[in-house]
């Protein structure tokens, strides 16, 4: 059992095989019974890869773009429960100084409407990645 990624040998984070389930597009009988990873290098073609090496799902196979691969282009989903994008928070803070999105996720978390374990790719809540983007783009 390997539990790096197959194409660049980087520690991928160990995902729920529901997440696998929600995100393949591809029919679910080709799932194998053992655990399943998720690389998130942003140069890495790879997304979720199985324990055992024996399979490799890119975004072709996918019904989402991935952010942790496109984390620099507008269009990406940064949260997909309520649909912010790079595009969308990025623009709120040069327009106001401020985003709204780290509230308005905390708010649809408290009031049970989030679904990041079959939303988001990478199978939990998307609130660290936009608290990072947050983060670094208003500096
Ligand atoms: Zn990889």
């Amino acid at each position: 059992m390997s539990k790096t990624c197959p194409t660049n040998g980087a520690l991928g984070k160990r995902v729920d095989t529901q997440i696998v389930k929600a995100m393949l597009s591809l029919p679910l009988n080709i799932l194998g019974v053992g655990n399943y990873r998720f690389c998130t290098d942003p140069d890495c073609p790879t997304v979720y890869y199985s324990e055992d090496g024996q399979q490799v799902f890119v975004e072709d196979d996918l019904r989402e773009r991935i952010y942790q691969k496109h984390v620099n282009e507008k269009e990406s989903t940064i949260c997909y429960c309520f649909n912010h994008t790079v595009g969308s928070i990025s623009s709120e803070i040069t327009e106001s100084g401020k985003t709204t999105a780290v509230e308005e996720i905390t708010a649809g978390i408290k009031a049970g409407q989030c679904a990041c374990d079959i939303r988001n790719p990478q199978g939990d809540c998307c609130l660290g990645n936009v608290r990072a983007f947050v983060k670094d783009f208003s500096y």
